[in-house]
Order: C-alpha cells, then sequence, then structure tokens
C-alpha cells in the first residue's frame, strides 16, 4: 500500500504573538501546497481552535500533548475527548521535549497513546535517541524499547492511525539533521521492528517520518529515501521554508 506522503510543522511554544499566528496562518493559506502531502501543523494548545477555524481546509490541526484521563481534576491538561470535541483531529505523543523535560516516560507515553485512540484521535508518535546512545550503538535497541511500550497497548487495526515520528535527539533544533544513511538506516530498522512485533502489513502501511533539523535545503535529499514517508519540522516550520518542505516530493 502507498503511504502518503506527511509534514508536520510543530510550532511548540511559539510563535510569541497572536499576531504572528496569524501571520503564520496567512503565509500557508496563500501557499502552493502539493495536493498529494498531508499537511498538519501543532499550535501550542491556546490557539488549536483560532487556527484550526481561520487555515485553509486541507491543512490538519494537532494539539502536542494530552493527557490519559476523560475530565477531572488534572490542572494544566488537556483531555482526548475534549481535543474531539474541539474537531481536533491529531496530537502529538511522545516527544523528547516532553519525555526530556516534563518527565513523561514510553508507559505515560502508550496509556496517552491508548486513550487517543480510544477517543478517535490520530497520533503522531515521537521516538528517538540521545547522541550518547547513538555514540553506544544503542539507537536501534533505544526505538524499539520506546515503541514497545505502545506495541503492547495496541490492537493491529489501530496502526492506521499512527504516525511514528523518529528524531534523534541530538537533531531537533540544533542544526545537526541526520544524514541520509543515518535516517534511512533507523527507518528500515523501526520497520522491520514493526514487522516482527505487530505485522508485515503494519510495517509496510505505517509511515515513519523524520524530524530534527529538517529545512527547505535538506528535504529533498531526505524525501527520496524509500524508509522516509514525510517530516516532522520545528523550528522550519514558523518560516516561509515550510512550504518547500511540503513540497519536497516536488523540487
Ligand atoms: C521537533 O520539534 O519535532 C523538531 C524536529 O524540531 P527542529 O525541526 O527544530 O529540529
Amino acid at each position: 500500500m502507498a503511504r502518503q506522503f506527511f509534514v508536520g510543522g510543530n510550532f511548540k511554544m511559539n510563535p510569541a504573538s497572536r499576531k504572528d499566528k496569524v501571520a503564520l496562518v496567512k503565509l500557508l493559506n496563500e501557499a502552493e501546497l502539493d495536493p498529494a502531502t498531508e499537511v498538519v501543523v501543532s499550535p501550542p494548545a491556546l490557539y488549536l481552535i483560532p487556527v484550526k477555524e481561520s487555515i485553509r481546509k486541507d491543512i490538519k490541526v494537532a494539539a502536542q500533548n494530552c493527557y490519559f484521563k476523560d475530565s477531572g481534576a488534572f490542572t494544566g491538561e488537556i483531555s482526548p475527548a475534549q481535543l474531539v470535541d474541539s474537531e481536533i483531529p491529531y496530537v502529538i505523543l511522545g516527544h523528547s521535549e516532553r519525555r526530556t523535560i516534563f518527565h513523561e516516560s514510553s508507559e505515560i507515553v502508550a496509556q496517552k497513546t491508548r486513550a487517543a485512540l480510544d477517543k478517535g484521535l490520530n497520533i503522531i508518535l515521537c521516538i528517538g535517541e540521545t547522541l550518547k546512545e547513538r555514540e553506544a550503538g544503542e539507537t536501534a535497541k533505544v526505538c524499539e524499547e520506546q515503541l514497545k511500550a505502545v506495541v503492547d497497548v495496541l490492537k493491529e487495526n489501530d496502526w492506521s492511525k499512527i504516525v511514528i515520528a523518529y528524531e534523534p535527539v541530538w537533531a531537533i533544533g540544533t542544526g545537526k539533521v541526520a544524514t541520509p544513511q543515518q535516517a534511512q538506516e533507523a527507518h528500515k530498522d523501526i520497520r522491520s521492528y514493526l514487522s516482527t512485533a505487530v505485522s508485515f502489513a503494519v510495517a509496510g502501511s505505517t509511515r515513519i517520518i523524520y524530524g530534527g533539523s529538517v529545512n527547505a535545503a535538506n528535504c529533498r535529499e531526505l524525501s527520496t529515501l524509500p524508509d522516509v514517508d514525510g517530516f516532522l519540522v520545528g523550528g522550519a516550520s514558523l518560516k516561509p521554508e515550510f512550504v518547500q518542505i511540503v513540497n519536497s516530493k516536488k523540487l
């Protein structure tokens, strides 16, 4: 089955003002985007609804996080049910900034993934190794451990709603992009793990996107790799070059 090219823009805790958010939406609304690419942008929670209401309909919106409970005394959290009620179709889970700064374990990420799926959300599931782990030759092992927690709580048909974002921590926000060889090798290993741990069909149909300092200059080559099905873009998603990244297959 052909895997549709996917480009996500993770705005993180940006832009700094509503005025800048409006300008970013305007830029995207006026851009010529490859209709063959699925495009999802992920603004901070405060901007989810205004962005959804003002952005063109062929761009979807993702939350950057959610909790696993439906409602209740969980100050500062947003539930999957609230995202669905607000017609937000995607959520990013397990981003390395959540794992490291906010101490989210793979088990918590898996619990959130299960809860989000149960409410009907699509998930951009982030995994990836630190520099120390890469230098110790542990990239595949770390990715498998992070994925295993999720594999353990999913059924085979849940995987159609998951996009895996392989994001080496050392490449996020550092300007140090993985080489095409490094990216292809990691993606191939992740796909082969899915084949063993879930099924050959899920391994073939699940999109595995790359994240980590993707920009207009490096996206084209990465987009041609057989196991790279798109990108999760941080810094460059706030700039006009995000349009070129969405269009990387056509550059
Ligand atoms: C990210 O935050 O998911 C990311 C990939 O960031 P950047 O593109 O800035 O490295």
